[in-house]
């Protein structure tokens, strides 16, 4: 059977009646972009789901865009005929025949949805099975573990007939739940953290600290590469702000508080992050930070260093393991470039031993010693430079389904 229609099911957000309609018009506009560069492919929305009918539309190219797309929980491909029993009795035989492998057992599952429709689900289910039984003499039924789920859906307007049901990305449709500004450093953790959030539909602006010419040329390049396969899985353009932290970092430093130096380099940035997100009406920040991976990153320390900020600080990997987060970054495609050696702003000025349980009068302390800090901040603001990064090898999709978005 060569399926002539991809069955798109959404993911959790069908839960939020009160936004569902919103999310499905996202997701239809995302479906279409997905389906730019072949015009003769068409989406439907029906019931709570999307229905591609692919008319010569190569299947597995646009099965690879979809298990991209944020909000979809699954997807199938699968045929539409008529609801008429022979010709489900015949498709679903030529299912069969066309698996890539010959299966030992099956089962078969229909939902008549359609109550017009003269047998119901447990008669259709033995009508269709009896029916392959007698053509596969080889075929077993199995009812708890099937290698096969042969499945049938009756619909007001056709017959759906599949077995596949490919996984999708899941989570919510990018930025249907507000806005974050990201702290992406050159690391392995940020970019999944960026990743996780977006799954979660936070739209991301992202802000690198630089401490140019002290980090290269390089450090900046990797960071908009990170930003761009990012926007690859937000499907629209996502601004980066590159921060010269230079001053602040050399003003920090001459404080001599080497122990303290990575807690008041954080703490700085947040202000500056805060500030953006104001700028932007971004309503939390998100970091990579990971429980005790670092010294900066102890609840001891977490707990003095979110105190410079009255957003809300969302921290997706919090409680993973650094295995887990390097398998995400490898699945999103950013691991190769986090991985490249080029100096952050951070690893500058590493101090020999970090304090892992900062003290946050010391610490207001020090900063209030410190001449012109918030004059720094606000400069560090004024100077910023943003730079809008497309998603690279996507854009015809992306100008054809999004340019409407934000
Ligand atoms: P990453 O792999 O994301 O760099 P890390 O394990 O190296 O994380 P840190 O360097 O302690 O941890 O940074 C903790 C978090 O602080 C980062 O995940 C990131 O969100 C933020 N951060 C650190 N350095 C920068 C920077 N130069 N620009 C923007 N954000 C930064
Ligand atoms: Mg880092």
């Amino acid at each position: 059977m060569k399926a002539d229609m991809i069955l798109i099911r959404f993911g959790e957000f069908t839960l939020k009646g009160r936004n569902r309609g919103q999310f499905e018009r996202r997701m239809l506009q995302k479906v279409k972009g997905v389906l730019a560069p072949f015009p003769d492919a068409a989406v439907a929305h029906t019931y709570g789901r999307l229905y591609i009918t692919l008319n010569g539309a190569p299947y597995e190219t646009i099965a690879k865009e979809l298990k991209l797309v944020f909000g979809i929980h699954s997807f199938s491909p699968v045929r539409r005929i008529e609801s008429d029993l022979e010709m489900i009795r015949e498709t679903a035989l030529e299912l069969m025949h066309s698996l890539p492998k010959e299966p030992v057992t099956f089962k078969v599952s229909v939902r008549r949805v359609d109550k017009s429709f003269p047998y119901d689900s447990p008669e259709m289910n033995h009508l269709v099975g009896s029916h392959v039984l007698r053509a596969c003499p080889n075929l077993k039924v199995n009812v708890r573990e099937p290698e096969v789920e042969l499945r049938v859906e009756i619909q007001p307007e056709g017959t759906y007939i599949f077995n596949e049901v490919v996984e999708g990305a899941g989570g919510y449709p990018y930025g249907t739940n507000g806005k974050a500004m990201l702290l992406l450093s050159g690391g392995i953790d940020s970019p999944v953290a960026g990743y996780l959030s977006m799954r979660k539909g936070l739209e991301l602006e992202a802000v690198h600290f630089h401490s140019y010419p002290f980090t290269s040329e390089q450090a900046k390049e990797k960071v908009i590469e990170l930003t761009r396969r990012l926007a690859h899985y937000s499907g629209v353009p996502i601004k980066l702000h590159m921060v010269s932290f230079t001053e602040i970092q050399t003003a920090l430093a001459s404080s001599n508080q080497e122990p303290l130096i990575i807690t008041l380099m954080r703490r700085s940035m947040l202000r500056i992050a805060q500030r953006l997100a104001e700028q932007s009406a971004a309503l939390g920040i998100v970091t990579g930070d990971s429980l005790g991976q670092v010294a900066s990153q102890t609840l001891g320390s977490m707990n003095v260093i979110g105190r410079s900020t009255e957003l809300p600080l969302l921290r997706p990997l919090i409680m993973m393991d650094k295995n887990d987060i390097i398998r995400i970054a490898e699945e999103i495609g950013t691991y190769a470039t986090s991985i490249l050696p080029y100096e952050d702003c951070c690893t500058l000025f590493v101090p020999k031993s970090p304090t892992t349980n900062p003290n946050l009068k010391v610490v207001q302390k020090i900063e209030a010693c410190i001449p012109n800090l918030d004059k720094m901040i606000e400069e560090a603001v004024a100077g910023i430079e943003t730079i809008s990064i497309t998603p690279g090898a996507r854009t015809t999709a992306e100008a054809a389904g999004n340019d409407d978005w934000f």
